[in-house]
């Protein structure tokens, strides 16, 4: 169906057909909708409408002054986190203050306040880089992920830490300005720790010559870039791009911190993050001599003033993740069984048997999807099927979802 709209005209008719697109100049069934100009004197189509809206938004972006006026608070940047990301509360309080001041920071260049890059720590699958990501979104700036162990100091073998900034200049659509405001995140950072501390005898190419590479453009430096990525070649023009303002979010695992911490304060401890001090439970606090006794070089440690910590997700902050954020797992197979007009819905004890299962996998909330995984897809395999219009998913149905449809009267195809 076509649609028509007319704009600020109160009683119009809207545009008949044969009326065109004044933009792109087509007209029905090459558009679905077409929006009329006050006077009938111009026409708008809805795709026309979303171009001009991406062009608005990256002149927002591209402009070279930040414009503090669209700066949220951290209490509206908490208060969108936690949309997506469940729990870990106390990380979101410190990035949420951390990223106004990095932009406050932009937006006075007269006044002198150090960067401070992010250093986030906990086990895998808990949503670091899901923090960094939504952050990035919120603030409608360029986002780029890479991965440390990849990384290797320019001339050897592997991804040259300046290609972190080609893929950044990417996301940003080759805007240079729009980039230097940019967000990368960097995963897997403890995995370029050195061996041991003290200086080694030979040069330690894979964890501390990464960490100097790596801390050099986390402090601010003119990046050279061939746009395209890749190695840089002689007569290749190169883009130059200032690092000075690009908030870097470095994140680890960090498995055996809380050893180092716990031998510092020397307190019997128990679980991650967390130790046991008689009747009481604190807090098991990282410091930055923690750090360069992990084996990240004290000047990095340096550039990282920002240390916040992730808690590791219980069977409920797994229940949550399975049907809370935006964009949830059960949200989407709803999705998918709905285009097959099945309505699909989960008993509580099916949700709670999902959470128990990854938690056992130690991935954090990775393993959520992997677990239902098998039996979705086998019962999405059936659909869409006559009669079928709901099914209830119970705890049972994870390893034998084909009882599900039986019950249903339904037997599995051939
Ligand atoms: P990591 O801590 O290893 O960077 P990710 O952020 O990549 O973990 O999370 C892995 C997956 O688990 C993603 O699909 C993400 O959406 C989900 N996830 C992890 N932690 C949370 C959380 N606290 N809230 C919601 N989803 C989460």
């Amino acid at each position: 169906m076509t649609g028509r709209t007319g704009i600020g005209t109160g009683n119009t008719t809207g545009p008949t057909s044969g009326d065109r697109c004044s933009f792109c100049g087509r007209q029905h069934p090459q558009i679905a909708q077409l929006i009329e100009a006050p006077g009938r004197a111009a026409f708008i189509c809805n795709e026309c409408t979303e171009r001009a809206h991406e062009l608005v938004k990256q002149n927002k972006k591209g402009g070279s002054e930040f414009s503090l006026d669209e700066l949220p608070t951290p209490r509206e940047i908490k208060a969108y986190l936690d949309d997506f990301v469940i729990g870990q509360d106390e990380a979101k309080k410190a990035l949420a203050v951390a990223v106004v001041s990095h932009y406050q920071r932009l937006a006075h260049p007269d006044v002198n306040l150090q960067k401070s890059n992010i250093l986030l720590i906990g086990p895998t699958g808990t949503g670091k880089t899901l923090l960094a990501q939504s952050l990035a979104e919120m603030l409608e700036v360029p986002f780029a992920i890479a991965d440390a162990t990849t990384l290797t100091e320019a001339g050897y073998v592997g991804d040259d830490v300046e290609n972190v900034i080609v893929r950044l200049l990417q996301a940003a659509e080759y805007d240079v300005a729009s980039a230097e405001r940019g967000i990368i995140y960097i995963d897997e950072i403890d995995k370029i720790a050195r061996k041991s501390e003290g200086t080694s005898i030979t040069r330690d190419v894979s964890g501390e010559g990464v960490q100097q590479a790596l801390l050099k453009i986390i402090e601010g430096t003119i990046a050279q870039v061939p746009p395209q990525g890749g190695r840089k070649h002689p007569q290749q023009e190169l883009v130059q791009v200032n690092t000075k303002n690009i908030l870097f979010i470095v994140g680890g695992a960090f498995e055996s911190m809380a050893d180092i911490a716990r031998s510092r304060t020397n307190v019997r401890a128990v679980g991650f993050g967390a130790e046991h001090k008689g009747e009481e439970t604190q807090e098991l606090r990282f410091l930055p001599e923690d750090l360069v006794k992990f084996g990240l070089i004290p000047e990095f440690v340096g550039r990282l003033p920002l240390v916040v910590q992730l808690q590791d997700l219980d069977e409920e902050a797994l229940v949550r993740i399975l049907t809370e954020p935006q964009g949830a797992i059960v949200q989407q197979y709803q999705a998918l069984f709905g285009f097959q007009d099945v309505d699909l819905s989960f008993t509580e004890a099916a949700l709670r048997e999902v959470a128990h299962r990854a938690k056992e996998r130690k991935t954090g909330a990775r393993g959520l999807r992997a677990v239902l995984e098998k039996a979705m897809t086998d019962l999405l395999f059936e659909l869409p099927t006559d009669g079928l219009e709901e099914l209830r998913f119970d705890a049972v149905h994870i390893d034998d979802p084909m009882t599900l449809l039986e019950s249903k009267g339904l037997k599995k195809s051939a």
